[in-house]
């Protein structure tokens, strides 16, 4: 095998032209060694994009969710801030060898088969907000494009066909003076094997090399099969992706993307094939590929049992806490998937849903008729939402880098956060930056505000009640009854036809109970009712209530229902694994008191061989002598061990 001198020389950036437009935009190209190349697309903004789709044949996981969450923020970024015109292309791969090995087991018809975790590949898509791309192309709607696609290989002189099946000839695109594999330039003879990428027992004999690899293959009995030249068969894997590509785009095409595992053998196959196809030298001119996903430190299969679908992992978490999660971290470097990391992305979320109804709040309590003089504190503001677009404008342009954009989002939420709540910086101001950041999370397929908009406007409802609540809570107080029975009973209360009953239900019930326990002079229990509505009742309803300090008024806020709730189950869930790791800690002390020091050492074999007659080690456990420092170490341990277990001998006869 000869191979490429210089690494990735074959790579030609391409050039900007008069018409080009050009972002500024550079990207980690695996074409060039994850280098980062300034992106210039072919015909000014249009941009055509491909990606490789999932094998259809089990349930969606992490993995999927990892990859297509990272591309799903690509696009939205492509066109939503550079203001690429974007064409996208994803395939189904619904013919390979698990899929006929899946459908033999279930009994059932392939296409019957991929169809069922097509659904499932397509509604955790749905429910992680993840757009569709443009176009869907099926392997099994390509055959008739893969064969004319394979003749021409044939004929251009890179492929052969043997026993019925049709194989790549590596070794002759090479001599030609084609690079293969371009994007592992590293690569050996021993890992060039496995570019066949599917087992290939006894096929050995039907290649001209073990270097080459299957564009077609005979199919066996039981197997899916078309009518070809070559006699009945069925695609090899590779050659779907360059066939469907080209179909849609065709030659040249701007940017492909893939999960890291699939950069070889498969697209530099798929690089191969339609090189060797359209005998052209660069059919992408720009490769990017999402990192890899690990579990706790861990590659994901199911033989480790840690495998998790996106449907379990939803059961769990809200979409928009695992989009931070996935989103937070740059799109082509390795991820480690935690239970610690999905707890600071609740975290996040919950902060960034503050952010979001504090400065409604804020808004919702300022007019355009306030004083608008900007004072120190809005020159500040300003200045700070000025910078950090430039520093977000520089991060988006270098590879996608969303670390930086988040962080730099963080601290501009931090300082809006401090200057709402010394309530000093105008609001339209205010209402600038939440619409910026609004934008930046919209690139993450996140949106916050359309999250506590309801159709129905409780504000005037809502304005009134914390306000009759605060005067009850005041009034009773000061025991002053008759100004809590004025307060629940002043006049009807004021709200839109359509809002919802049990709303009104609610509101009116404590109203009615508030009284009863007014004219009872009950303040404990007047008390309780205020807390009630604000932790059962609008809690319920995804309405909370913030008491603020004694003399100022609360707020409200409205969120999802199910998220609420889920918040909830998430908080309890936490607190519980917080009191089990307690217990077992007590646990684990308990049993260590009950062993007196003599017991406490001879469990310690390990480290000692010899003891007094009280005990102590005086060997360590290779028969030497303990220094002066060791005799010093296990004395106060001996001292500590001691204590513990006479206090619980104590606690013993106590309990006797
Ligand atoms: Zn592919």
């Amino acid at each position: 095998m000869q191979q490429s001198k210089v690494p990735f020389a074959h790579y030609k950036v391409p050039e900007a032209k008069e018409d080009s437009y050009v972002t500024g935009l550079k990207l980690a190209n695996s074409l060039k060694g994850s280098e980062l190349v300034p992106f210039i697309p072919i015909n000014g903004r249009q941009v055509n994009f491909y990606y490789c789709g999932p094998t259809v044949y089990s349930n969606s996981h992490l993995g999927h969710a990892r990859t297509y969450l990272g591309i799903d923020v690509i696009r939205r970024t492509l066109r939503d801030y550079f203001h690429y015109d974007l064409l996208s292309v994803m395939n189904i791969t619904d013919i390979d060898d698990k899929i006929i090995t899946g459908a033999n087991a279930a009994k059932q018809e392939f296409l019957e088969f991929t169809k069922v975790w097509e659904k499932d590949f397509f509604d955790a898509m749905e429910a992680l907000n993840i757009e569709l791309p443009d176009v869907i192309t099926r392997v099994s709607d390509y055959v008739p494009e893969i064969v004319t696609f394979i003749q021409k290989i044939i004929s251009n002189g890179y492929a052969y066909e043997s026993n019925g099946s049709v194989y790549f000839e590596v070794q002759k695109y090479i001599s030609d003076g084609h690079t293969y594999p371009k994007m592992r330039p590293e690569v050996n003879a021993e890992l060039l094997q496995e570019g066949e990428g599917e087992s290939q027992v006894n096929k050995q004999s039907e290649k001209k090399s073990p270097y080459d690899f299957a564009l077609w293959k005979a199919s066996k009995p039981d197997e899916p099969k078309w009518q070809s030249p070559w006699g009945e068969g069925r695609p090899g894997w590779h050659i779907e992706c360059s066939v469907m590509a080209s179909a849609i785009l065709g030659n040249p095409i701007d940017l492909h993307a893939g999960g890291i595992d699939l950069l070889f053998p498969h697209h530099d196959n798929s690089l191969a094939q339609a090189e060797a196809c359209f005998n052209c030298e660069q059919w992408i001119n720009y490769f990017i590929h999402l990192g890899h996903l690990n579990i706790a430190d861990r590659k994901m299969s199911k033989s480790l049992k840690n495998f998790m679908t996106i449907e379990e992992v939803l059961k769990r978490y809200t979409p928009r806490q695992v989009r931070l999660n996935f989103a937070i971290h740059q799109y082509d470097a390795p991820q480690n998937y935690s239970e610690e990391q999905m707890e600071q992305a609740i975290a996040k979320d919950k902060s960034y849903q503050e952010f979001f109804q504090n400065t409604k709040i804020y808004l919702r309590q300022s007019q355009v008729t306030d004083a608008q003089k900007w004072t120190e504190n809005d020159f500040q503001l300003s200045a700070l939402l000025r910078s950090t677009k430039q520093i977000i404008h520089q991060a988006l342009t270098n590879n996608f880098d969303f670390p930086t954009v988040v962080d730099a989002t963080n601290k501009l939420i931090n300082q809006v956060n401090i200057q709402i709540a010394a309530k000093n910086v105008r609001a339209p101001l205010i209402s600038s930056v939440v619409n910026y950041v609004n934008f930046i999370f919209g690139l993450l397929g996140i949106n916050y505000q359309t999250l506590f908009s309801n159709q129905i406007d409780i504000q005037p409802l809502m304005e009134q009640v914390c306000s009759i609540r605060d005067k009850v809570k005041v009034a009773a107080r000061n025991n002053d009854f008759e100004a809590v029975t004025n307060a629940v009973s002043q006049k009807q209360l004021e709200y839109e036809k359509n809002i919802s009953n049990h709303l009104v239900d609610a509101i009116n019930q404590f109203q009615q109970e508030v009284l009863v326990a007014s004219q009872n002079k009950n303040k404990q229990q007047i008390f309780q009712l205020c807390d009630k509505l604000r932790d059962q009742q609008l809690f319920n309803l995804g309405i909370k209530i913030e008491d603020k300090d004694k003399d100022q008024a609360s707020v409200w806020k409205q969120y999802d229902v199910q998220e609420l709730k889920l918040e909830r189950e998430q908080q309890q869930a936490l607190l519980q694994q917080k009191e089990q790791q307690k217990k077992k800690e007590e646990q684990e002390k308990l049993e260590k008191a009950k062993l007196s020091p003599k017991e406490f050492f001879s469990q310690q074999a390990d480290k000692y061989s010899e003891f007094d007659e009280t005990g102590l080690p005086t060997k360590d456990k290779d028969g030497n002598e303990l220094s002066k420092k060791q005799k010093k170490v296990v004395q106060e341990l001996w001292e500590k061990q001691n204590k513990l277990y006479n206090s619980y001998l104590e606690q013993q006869k106590q309990q006797q």
